[in-house]
């Protein structure tokens, strides 16, 4: 079966545009990002124009994704929208989104996300979560492992 996004030209140049107006299973791009997830369905929307004998897609895709706050490591869940820009000769006879999709989700993706501008992270010390409560331990600057400190001493009484 042909994805959704493979869009049939035939009709461009009578027409002068073809409005596209889609919504996706999020399946259609499984490696678009290396860390995070895509949730539900990506929408697209915008129109394909010929211009001499290309046809060019100008639009936009969106969706909602999510990822770990790199703080605390809640899960955060955002919307995004991406871009997207795709040509075909029109003698092809279609255009394909998919790729391009594929990709503008790929450079949309947010190096860094945080679940809020001030979230506190995860204490140094003992891994509690600062946003929730405050353990108590002093924050003695930047860490250099994040591996949590765990000293278990048997108790020979
Ligand atoms: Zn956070
Ligand atoms: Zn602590």
């Amino acid at each position: 079966m042909d994805s959704q996004l493979k869009i049939s030209l035939k009709d461009l140049k009578d027409k002068g545009e073809i409005p596209v107006d889609e919504t996706v299973e999020k399946e259609l791009f499984p490696d678009a990002l290396s860390e995070g997830a895509l949730i539900g369905t990506v929408t697209v929307k915008g129109r394909i124009l010929p211009v001499d004998d290309t046809a060019v897609f100008e639009g936009a895709a969106k969706g909602l994704w999510r990822f770990e706050c790199v703080r605390c490591l809640t899960p955060v869940e955002a919307p995004w929208t991406a871009p997207v820009e795709a040509e075909a000769p029109i003698d092809a006879g279609h255009l394909d989104l998919t790729e391009e999709i594929r990709q503008s989700i790929s450079l949309a993706q947010p190096m860094k996300i945080v679940c809020r501008p001030d979230c506190k992270g995860l204490c140094a010390v003992c891994r509690q979560n600062r946003n929730q409560k405050d353990c108590g331990h002093k924050d003695e600057g930047p860490q250099m492992s994040q591996r949590p400190r765990l000293t278990i001493r048997p108790d020979k009484g």
